[in-house]
């Protein structure tokens, strides 16, 4: 279950985070070892384990964590741009599971990734 995961225990205050948005569906905090100069993640509340595990029921949310990555970016002042990554299952080099999206920005990004 993700509500077991680390974001799980982030999201109910049980372990601190460095959070720079919140809103009713979702938080983002940044990374605690992040890759880039800028290095946040943006989770839903929702605990959806994983991109392959979200459902129709969700086309929603999936778009408003899309929109909060883009006013995240903003507030933080990426005007140079940035990378979005959402890690899927092992081949995906996911590590958590409870779906997350990667903002990675304050470098030039590399092509391809690892
Ligand atoms: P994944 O590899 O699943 O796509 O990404 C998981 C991310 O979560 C990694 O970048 C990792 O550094 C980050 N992470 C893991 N544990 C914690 C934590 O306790 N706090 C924060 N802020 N980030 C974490």
């Amino acid at each position: 279950m993700s509500e077991d995961t680390i974001f799980g225990k982030i999201i109910r205050r049980e372990i601190p985070a460095d959070i720079v948005y919140e809103d009713d569906l979702c938080l983002a905090f940044k990374d605690v070892n992040p890759q880039a100069p800028v290095h946040v993640l943006v989770i839903p509340k929702k605990p959806i384990t994983k991109l392959a595990d979200a459902e129709s029921d969700d086309h929603a949310l999936m778009g408003h964590l899309l929109l909060t990555v883009k006013r995240v970016a903003e507030q933080l002042e990426l005007t140079n741009g940035y990378r979005v990554v959402i890690n899927t299952g092992e081949d995906g080099g996911q590590t958590v599971y409870h779906l997350h999206l990667h903002i990675l920005g304050g470098r030039a990004m590399g092509w391809p990734p690892g």
